[in-house]
């Protein structure tokens, strides 16, 4: 369990987060946590993620891992962006308001910009609209507020674009015409997936455990079906998880049967090793935060007066990022995973440095 007391606050917490803010507020019942782990290339950006977590110490230790996270993905994804993540303690079904939020986006602003918020885990794109009447610092909010909408088409697109990368770099062929998909989840991101996916002439197979998501996909792509607890196993070219997290872990290890693992799902390997061990069986990973950067990208460009084919150029980026990291990784022999962490650590670090350049005031 971590205790800030046990830990001191400036201890373990010091050397790598930048700022970690509490915020409460009695009357709507909002009790919060923001940590902005590195503002080295810009202002930090993560979702708020809105859950009952047990205890505050679980709080704490979601929104540090999840705010070092987006430091990373925001790094590798070329953004001018640093990471950070906050939380809310408590049921969105029970305790979100109007009131709640709101206070929430007033906390926020006082923060004067370090940390931008966006969607995740219990929160929505309304609930953006609604903090966005407290603080600019939001972004996910409704086009008609100026916002970018839902980011699931455009993180699709990415994956598909990080697919063509590891068809070249395990086929030596970037078509994936005749390729055999297997696609856990057609929900959101999983569905546009599909699509692309069906246009360029993959064969495809998917499983969802909601049987109105795969037979919307049966209908409109004419796919093959699997069992939710089966479609790891499937014999297939590429394994694309896009539901949940922690897939890719020891006993679902041994019974894949396919040449890449690549999909939109956050957080798919259970333990970090399990890059490796695939390796070991000639699996090509592609690092979930590397090709699920889509959305990231999309909601950012936010912040420069939205515009959809300035987004999609960047997100098509995702593929020779991609490209870049497999070539680091066979060069430095280490797994993909560690490899896109090196090249996100060294961007931070390369562009980051950049700030000491005085500039004066314009
Ligand atoms: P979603 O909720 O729309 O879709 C997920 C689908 O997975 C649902 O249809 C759900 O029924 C299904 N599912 C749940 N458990 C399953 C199981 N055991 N087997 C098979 N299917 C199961 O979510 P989404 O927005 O499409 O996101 C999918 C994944 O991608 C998530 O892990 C999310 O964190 C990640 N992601 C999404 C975005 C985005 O832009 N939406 C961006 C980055 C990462």
């Amino acid at each position: 369990m971590l205790r800030l007391a046990e830990m001191g606050v400036f201890g373990e917490l010091g050397e790598e987060f930048e700022e970690i803010v509490f915020f409460h507020d009695a009357a709507s019942e909002l009790r919060g946590i923001v940590a902005i782990h590195s503002t080295a290339l810009g202002p930090s950006l993560g979702g708020t993620r809105f859950y009952p977590f047990k205890t505050e110490e679980d709080a704490l230790r979601d929104v540090l891992r999840l705010a070092r996270g987006m430091t990373y993905k925001a790094s590798a994804a070329g953004l001018d962006l640093g990471g950070g993540k906050a939380v809310i303690i408590g049921d969105p079904k029970r305790i979100k308001s109007e009131a709640l939020l709101r206070a929430y986006g007033r906390f926020l602003d006082s923060l004067g910009g370090r940390y931008v918020t966006a969607e995740d885990v219990g929160t929505t794109g309304e609930d953006m609209d609604v903090i966005r009447r407290e603080t600019r610092h939001v972004t996910g909010v409704s086009p008609a507020m100026g916002g970018s909408g839902d980011p699931s088409p455009v993180t699709a697109w990415g994956v598909f674009q990080g697919l063509i990368a590891c068809a070249e770099e395990a086929w030596k062929d970037a078509s994936l015409a005749g390729r055999r998909v297997a696609i856990q989840g057609v929900g959101k991101v999983g569905y546009h997936l599909c699509k692309h996916l069906h246009e360029a002439g993959a064969s495809l197979v998917v499983s969802d455990v909601d049987v109105d998501a795969v037979a919307r996909a049966v209908r409109d792509f004419g796919v093959d079906t699997a069992e939710p607890d089966k479609i790891h196993a499937e014999e297939c070219d590429v394994f694309a998880p896009c539901a949940l997290g922690a897939v890719i872990r020891d006993d679902t290890i041994p019974s894949l049967r396919c040449r890449v693992v690549a999909g939109a799902a956050n957080n798919q390997l259970a333990a970090p090793e399990h890059a490796e061990q695939l390796g070991e069986l000639g699996i090509l990973y592609a690092p979930d935060y590397i090709i699920n950067a889509g959305g990231l990208v999309n909601v950012a460009d936010e912040l420069r007066g939205y515009d959809r084919e300035r987004a999609m150029r960047q997100v098509d980026q995702i593929y020779r990022t991609l490209r870049q990291i497999f070539q680091m990784a066979k060069e430095q022999a280490v797994s993909t995973r560690r490899a896109a962490d090196t090249f996100a650590m060294e961007r931070v670090n390369r562009v980051g440095r950049l700030r000491q350049i005085w500039v004066p005031v314009r």
